[in-house]
């Protein structure tokens, strides 16, 4: 079957595609498969992983590389084997677009922790199906094409336009704040760094009954924390042992979004409670420096948390429709993507730059 609408992107094709380079052209999308949906993208906002996936930071850029990763849009097909979506649902999608759907991982539904998890772009191997080695391609175009289960029903109530950051940023927060009991075992959460991803855990904490403390340089951003949640702020110096000696264990959990080249997590440590997590979702280039005595007298863990499977998704979604979770976004129509794409890489979002396909119903 050949559909009416075109698969046109803007693409990368090498890693001079950041610095307003995008070129807008038809691609072709992985061949139809019965459990696929395709999806009109109306919304699809920058993270701050597309600026590297556009800079080759990840790797070279290969050619045609289609970028977005927090996609919102309506379903406009799906397939036979598909069960839980029908055409005209609004639906999201995230980083990861396919998983074995064999494997222990999957099995559990932490398909996000499949060794065989594919990427919403820049991925060449679809694991299952007739795709298999066909490029990926994410949200900076018209239309997407990909597996059902990786595409998430946005419910009535939440904007589909703040529902995009959701699905990347947003559910990578999500994740280990749910994980670690937020708002349950750990009342007191600390968040590190307030840009896309801070200012989504400080919102998404907070909605989860947390007291949040933000924690960033400075002064600048105290006030800004404060509105969006946060309960307490602690200002870092040049001098963090000064900085956290009175918050010596005040933290249950604490979420690191900043990726300096290296970070001394052993002070950022010296905050937790007995039993408390500091959970890394930036990357830090550096390995990460601690005591076993430290992790010993402390009681405490040190961990990662990569991005959050389709039901983390599924629920980060309902939470945000019941206690109005509104991440801070800007929009821009996708037509000046190459505008957009250098002021993320420029760091002027504040937080989150949503692109809108008008001609798909999009609101400005
Ligand atoms: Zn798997
Ligand atoms: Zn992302």
């Amino acid at each position: 079957m050949t559909t009416e609408y075109k698969f046109n992107a803007w693409t990368g094709q090498d890693d001079n595609a950041i610095n307003g380079n995008l070129q807008y052209k038809e691609i072709t999308p992985k061949p139809w498969e019965e459990d696929d949906v395709d999806v009109k993208i109306i919304y699809s906002s920058i993270c701050g992983s597309d600026v590297s996936g556009l800079s080759g930071h990840f790797g070279p850029v290969q050619p045609d590389r289609v970028a977005g990763h927090e996609i919102a849009g309506e379903v406009v097909r799906v397939g036979s084997q598909v069960k839980d979506l029908k055409v005209g649902d609004k639906v999201g999608i995230g980083a990861q677009c396919d998983a074995c759907g064999e494997c222990r991982w999957c099995g559990d539904h932490r398909e996000n922790l499949c060794p065989k998890m594919t990427f919403t772009y820049g991925g060449h191997d679809y694991p299952r199906g007739k795709a298999k080695g066909t490029q990926t391609y994410g949200g900076f175009a018209k239309y997407w094409r990909g597996p059902a289960k990786f595409a998430v029903r946005v419910p009535d109530g939440l904007d589909l336009a703040e529902a995009a950051p959701l699905c990347c940023g947003g559910l990578t927060v999500y994740a280990p704040l749910a994980r670690y009991g937020a708002g349950t075992k750990a009342k007191e959460v600390g968040v590190v760094g307030i840009g896309g991803l801070g200012h989504m855990a400080i919102l998404i904490g907070t909605a989860m009954g947390a007291n949040v403390t933000a924690i960033s340089r400075g002064t600048a951003k105290e006030a800004q924390a404060k509105e969006l949640g946060a309960k307490n702020y602690i200002a870092t110096s040049n001098d963090l042992k000064k900085d956290f000696e009175k918050h010596a264990r005040s933290l249950d959990l604490i979420i690191c979004t900043i990726n300096p080249s290296n970070l001394p997590v052993a002070d950022y440590a010296s905050l937790l409670s007995p039993d408390g997590t500091i959970v890394f979702v930036g990357v830090v280039p550096e390995p990460l420096a601690i005591s076993s005595f430290q992790l010993i007298q402390g009681q405490i863990g040190v961990a990662g948390s990569l991005i959050g499977s389709p039901a983390d998704l599924a629920n980060l979604f309902e939470l945000a429709a019941k206690k109005g979770v509104h991440p801070m976004i800007e929009k821009f129509n996708m037509d000046d993507i190459n505008t957009a794409i250098q002021g993320a890489r420029d760091g002027k979002p504040r937080y989150r730059y949503v692109l809108v396909n008008t001609d798909n119903g999009g609101k400005l």
